[in-house]
């Protein structure tokens, strides 16, 4: 986690705020090429790099909001818990339409 903490001190919030939407958008255009060119694989060798990049963005993110606000990880961990829990539900009903 250190070096995501030290990308944030080093290249500043901001930057790194506006890169994260950056990659965010890379991120979303190579899905779109890759399930619009049926899984070629340079469309799948870019998709795998622009998921890696969002993570490494998505990470800095999270040191950044950790920052301003120290229950951040109960916050997000409580939110993922309800949105698994529906996602759950979704998958749950799905199963009883098909039988
Ligand atoms: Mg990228």
């Amino acid at each position: 986690m250190a070096i995501y903490q030290k990308a944030v001190e080093v290249l500043g919030i901001e930057n790194q705020l506006l890169k994260t939407v950056e990659e965010l958008a890379e991120l979303q255009r190579a899905m779109v090429r890759f399930m619009a060119n049926g899984g070629l694989e340079d469309e799948y060798d870019n998709l795998i790099e622009e998921i890696a990049d969002a993570k490494i963005m998505i990470r800095q993110l999270e040191v950044i909001l950790h920052k301003s606000d120290k229950d951040y990880n109960e916050k997000i961990e409580e939110k993922e818990i309800e949105k698994l829990l529906r996602l759950e539900n979704i998958i749950l009903m799905e199963e009883a339409n098909d039988i």
